[in-house]
């Protein structure tokens, strides 16, 4: 199913999103740890979250649809020091709201770079979510540039910092490892 995706809008403002029915995982991350590579490996494309880079994407929420009842949704990366402040508080609006009231949401994907895992603006997500009771599961991408023994050992100091009830995995989007365990969290979210 995550072929079939296909690109179904890109909003920069809650008054344009799609109608709040069926399921939606939102996927979440600094920006250049990886997503969309992520969301490119995922969906067995290989410039599905890259079309959808235009001028301003930085706040936008790109919409992909797997079928009409299933979604994934790009979040702006955040954590870019360079973004002014105002854009900063925009993209905590737009993005807290969305992620509060969005009924259809039934999990966020945290992407983060295994070699720098839990910077302060992905750990005040991750806090912020849980205190929300919002399901997350932590991806630590770009595995294949850590040997398999460093890899465990950052999973295993992540695992001890999370709440039990986080999923935590590695992956690569340029090996494939860890795909089918990212497929089979989504799968399980999405009721597949
Ligand atoms: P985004 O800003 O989070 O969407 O990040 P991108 O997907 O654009 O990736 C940022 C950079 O990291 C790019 O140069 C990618 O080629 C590289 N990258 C992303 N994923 C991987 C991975 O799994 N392995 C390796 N080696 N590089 C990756």
């Amino acid at each position: 199913i995550f072929r079939r995706a296909v690109y179904l809008d890109s909003i920069h403002n809650l008054s344009q999103l799609p109608p709040d029915q069926g399921v939606e995982v939102a996927i979440a991350g600094r920006s250049n740890a990886g997503k969309s590579s992520l969301i490119n490996r995922l969906c067995g494309h290989n410039s599905l979250a890259r079309t959808s880079k235009t001028p301003g994407r930085t706040r936008q929420l790109v919409f992909f649809q797997l079928d009409p009842n299933r979604h994934l949704v790009d979040l702006p990366g955040y954590g870019y020091a360079k973004v002014a402040g105002d854009l900063k508080r925009h993209w905590r609006g737009l993005i807290q709201t969305y992620l509060e009231r969005r009924k259809s949401l039934v999990g966020i994907v945290v992407v983060m770079d295994i070699r720098h895992p839990l910077k302060d603006s992905d750990i005040e997500l991750i806090e912020w979510a849980g205190s929300r009771g919002l399901a997350l599961h932590l991806v630590l991408t770009k595995a294949d540039k850590l040997g398999r023994g460093k890899q465990s050992e950052t999973l295993m100091q992540i695992g001890r910092k999370v709440d039990p009830r986080v999923g935590v995995q590695a992956f690569s989007a340029t090996s494939g490892q860890g795909l089918d365990a990212l497929q089979q969290q989504l799968a399980d979210w999405l009721g597949l």
